[in-house]
C-alpha cells in the first residue's frame, strides 16, 4: 500500500466559476470533500495548506511548501501537489532544485475551475496521485502532470492562456504519460544536486529586451544594487545597443547578469559580434543560460544566490542544467 500527500495550494482546480461565468476562490478547496481518491493500492491523505491563486505565489510561499514537503518526508511514499496553472512550472522547478528525488512529488492542477462543465481538475489530481504511487516516478526530479502527460519541471512551461492542453516543454516535449491502466516514461531526465537553502534573498529581476529598448530599467536596477538580473535577448542571445552602456554599469556594480533567450525553442548561444551580439555581451560579462526560460533562470539564480553561491560556483550552478 503506497502513502501519498495530497498538498493543496490553492489556483482554478479549487476555485467555482458564478452564474455569470466568474472564477474565484472558494472559502475551502472543494476537493478536500472527495473521499474516493483512496483504492486498494493507493492510500490518499490531503491537506489544504494554501489557498492561493498562483500569482500570488511567492519565493517565500513556495519556500514554505518545500519545507512542508521535507518536514513529511519520512511519513509518505509520494507527494502530489495542487497549484494555480499561470505559476504552476515556478513552483514545481523551485521543489525541483531544492528536493531530493528519492521519492515522486507531481504537480498539478486545472484550467476549468472545480464546477464548470468538462472541468479536468479531478481527473488530473487522479492521475497525479497515480504517477506518484508509481516506483518508476522516482529519481526523475520533479514531474508536472495535466491533461495525462507527464512534464519534467525543468522543461515544462504553461504555453496556452485557456486550453486544457497548455503544458508544453518546448524544447523536449513530455516525458511520460498517463493511460487508462498504466503509466509511461518514455525519458530520462538527468538529475541535478539539490540545494539547501533556509533564507530567500531579494532584488532578482527579470527583463525582456525588445527592439528600441530603452536603458532606464538597467540605470534603476544598477543604482538600486541588486542581488541578481536575468535578461530575456533577442534571438540566439542578443540586445539592442542602446541599452549597454548601461548594462555595463549593472555588471561593474558586481550585479551577477545571466541571459536568456527569449524565443520558446533552442538555447542562446554567443554568435553574433556586431554591437549588442552575443559575442559582445559575452566580453562585457554577461552569463549565458542554456535550456531555462526567463521564470525559471530567474528562480534559479535566486536559488543559487540564497543558497551562497557567488562568482564561479554561481555560474556553474546556473549553467549546470541538462
Ligand atoms: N489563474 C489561475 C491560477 O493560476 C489559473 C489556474 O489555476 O489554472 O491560480
Amino acid at each position: 500500500m503506497k502513502k501519498i500527500l495530497v498538498i493543496h495550494t490553492g489556483g482554478t482546480i479549487s476555485m467555482s466559476e458564478n452564474n455569470t461565468g466568474a472564477v474565484n476562490t472558494n472559502s475551502s478547496n472543494p476537493l478536500m470533500k472527495q473521499n474516493n481518491l483512496s483504492d486498494k493500492d493507493i492510500h490518499v491523505t490531503s491537506e489544504e495548506f494554501m489557498n492561493l491563486p498562483s500569482p500570488h505565489m511567492t519565493p517565500e510561499t513556495m519556500l514554505q511548501l518545500q519545507t512542508k514537503i521535507k518536514n513529511e518526508y519520512p511519513n509518505y511514499d509520494g507527494f502530489v501537489v495542487t497549484h494555480g496553472t499561470d505559476t504552476l512550472e515556478e513552483t514545481a522547478y523551485f521543489l525541483d532544485l531544492t528536493l531530493s528525488s528519492d521519492k515522486p512529488v507531481v504537480v498539478t492542477g486545472a484550467m476549468r475551475s472545480s464546477n464548470a462543465i468538462g472541468s479536468d481538475g479531478l481527473h488530473n489530481l487522479l492521475s497525479a496521485i497515480r504517477i506518484a504511487a508509481n516506483d518508476e516516478s522516482k529519481q526523475k526530479g520533479v514531474l508536472v502532470e495535466l491533461n495525462d502527460q507527464i512534464h519534467a519541471a525543468r522543461f515544462v512551461t504553461k504555453a496556452h492562456t485557456t486550453n486544457v492542453a497548455t503544458f508544453e516543454s518546448p524544447s523536449n516535449g513530455p516525458i511520460g504519460e498517463v493511460l487508462h491502466d498504466s503509466v509511461v516514461f518514455y525519458s530520462m531526465t538527468k538529475l541535478i544536486a539539490p540545494v539547501k537553502i533556509n533564507k530567500l534573498v531579494s532584488h532578482v529581476y527579470l527583463l525582456k529586451s525588445y527592439t528600441g529598448m530603452d536603458a532606464d530599467l538597467f540605470i534603476h536596477i544598477a543604482k538600486k544594487h541588486a542581488n541578481g538580473l536575468v535578461i530575456e535577448g533577442t534571438g540566439a542571445g542578443n540586445l539592442p545597443p542602446n541599452v549597454l552602456p548601461a548594462l555595463q554599469t549593472v555588471i561593474d556594480n558586481d550585479i551577477p547578469v545571466y541571459l536568456v533567450a527569449r524565443g520558446y525553442r533552442g538555447n542562446p548561444e554567443p554568435v553574433y559580434t556586431y554591437q549588442g551580439g552575443g559575442e559582445e555581451l559575452v566580453n562585457m560579462g554577461v552569463n549565458f543560460v542554456n535550456g531555462l526560460n526567463g521564470q525559471k533562470a530567474r528562480l534559479k539564480l535566486l536559488i543559487g544566490l540564497s543558497s551562497g553561491l557567488s562568482n564561479n560556483e554561481l555560474k556553474t550552478y546556473l549553467s549546470n542544467n541538462f
